[in-house]
């Protein structure tokens, strides 16, 4: 498979060069020339397939010629085994035709892991097949630095450096990352905001001679293999309530729309979704846009979903890409008129076309405490305040009530237990893998928020 930068001025790459690259050369983000398809047979033979065999076969054609079937097969197999449910992704039943898909039994107890602890695994090989070494450099609000960490430590072929804000990261989230002991991980708690450690990071890639002298790499949400990885558990739920014969929909909890845009390519591979819900918190830029075609920024405002804090969406472009017909020169203009003036608006057509695939909604934090409140009362289910904007937004889409509707879980309650009280006047249960991380010795560097300082730092572990 070839890929295309949705700006159209950067060079056509392979699956290896867009794994390693992230982000294109003109600023664009990666797509796969053309969508696979996964055909009505395919899709049955699925029913009876482990998780990481339908993994397996969703990507295959992203990779071909890259790994064969069978050592991407092994691969997953060994990814997904960390997991500590044997479904890897099991789903419970909240109501008559309502799901939960919990994605969050990985390491880190949160989905991010779906698709990281595959990416540690894909640099791994891409980088022995090259003798080359990367330093991996990533600012986080919390969950994707504990995800990356634990996705890369340990691996052969890299160094790991996440910067979070000193002080402004839930206790769980720093010792997620903190208390995990391998050498080639690097964790900065630096004296400023998330925004600042975000700013820092990019100085660095701007520096041309720092990043070539480290070979710098990123993996953040906008690396295309993270979205090809969370396909998968779009496929694995829908076979499991019979696709290809019967349609579903998903309600997806969203910030940078990597896990939606995830959705999307499942639906453009064959797969009957009959209809995607983008559920935000308070921070509303994706169902501002559904609801009037208008896509603009705001100030972040913090909330009890921090995950989801978010001022623009980053894999946005992507859908924008497609929603215009795959016209490289339109989306440019739009993610200009972004850049120098906050905001744009589509024609009507790609607005309708948006609609017609997708519906939102919003909640506040009020109605983030008073879902999680709602389904512990009627089912005794403890929701994360992100899961929580997912269930309250299935409920309120209105679909026809034949279609099974599957929120997305996207955390483990326990991750968030100040949110959970603030909602039902007790903190969720502590898995003992979680606890065990609150006994443990922390491990990282406080520096100060100067680009010079982080620079040496980087520069004196990684030589
Ligand atoms: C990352 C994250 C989100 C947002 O997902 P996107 O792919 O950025 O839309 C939502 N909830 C939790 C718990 C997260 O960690």
């Amino acid at each position: 498979m070839r890929y295309l930068s949705t700006r159209g001025q950067a060079p056509v790459l392979d699956f290896e060069d867009v794994l390693l690259t992230g982000l294109a050369s003109d600023g664009g983000l990666y797509l796969p020339e053309s969508w696979p398809q996964l055909d009505a047979d395919t899709l049955r033979a699925m029913q009876g397939m482990s998780y990481a065999q339908i993994a397996a076969k969703v990507m295959e054609p992203f990779v071909e010629g890259w790994i064969s079937p069978d050592e991407l097969l092994a691969m997953t197999q060994e990814t997904y085994a960390v997991f500590d449910h044997q479904a890897v992704v099991p789903m419970v039943q909240t109501g008559d035709n309502d799901w939960l898909l919990e994605l969050f039994h990985g390491p880190t107890f949160a989905f991010k892991d779906l698709a990281l602890q595959l990416l540690g695994r894909l640099f791994d090989r891409a980088l022995d097949r090259r003798g080359e070494r990367i330093t991996i450099v990533g600012a986080t609000s919390g969950d994707t630095g504990s995800a990356a960490i634990a996705g890369c430590a340990g691996r052969a072929n890299m160094d790991v450096y996440i910067l979070f804000p000193h002080g402004r990261v839930s206790e769980v989230q720093r010792r997620q990352m903190t208390t995990v002991d391998a050498g080639n991980v690097h964790c900065i708690a630096l004296d400023g905001t998330f925004d600042d450690c975000q700013a820092l990071v990019k100085a660095m890639f701007n520096d041309v001679a720092f990043r070539k002298r480290i070979s710098m790499a990123a993996v953040n949400s906008i690396n295309w293999a993270r979205v090809m990885a969370q396909s998968a558990y779009y496929v694995a739920s829908a076979v499991r309530l019979g696709a290809p014969d019967r349609s579903v929909a998903y309600s997806v909890p969203s910030a940078n729309f990597g896990a939606a845009f995830a959705g999307y390519v499942a639906l453009q591979m064959g797969l009957p979704i009959e209809k995607f819900i983008v559920a935000t918190n308070a921070n509303d830029i994706l169902h501002r846009f559904l609801e009037t075609g208008g896509y603009r920024t705001t100030g972040v405002q913090p909330t009890l979903s921090p995950s989801m804090d978010i001022q623009v969406s980053s894999n946005f472009e992507r859908l924008l890409f497609e929603l215009h017909g795959r016209d490289a020169d339109a989306n440019a203009r739009l993610m200009a008129r972004l850049s120098q003036s906050g905001g744009f608006e589509v024609d009507a057509s790609a607005h309708k076309t948006a609609q017609s695939l997708m519906a939102s909604h919003r909640l506040d934090d009020d109605g983030i405490r008073a879902e999680i409140a709602r389904m512990h009362g009627q089912t005794g289910y403890i929701l994360d305040p992100h899961t929580a904007c997912g269930t309250a937004a299935a409920r309120s889409a209105g679909l026809d009530p034949a279609i099974p509707v599957i929120t997305h879980g996207q955390a483990h309650p326990a991750k968030f237990p100040d949110a959970v009280a603030s909602a039902l006047g007790k903190k969720p249960a502590v898995p003992a893998a979680l606890a065990a991380i609150m006994e443990k010795p922390e491990r990282a560097i406080r520096l100060p928020n100067e680009l010079a300082a982080v620079q040496a730092f980087i520069l004196g572990e990684s030589n």
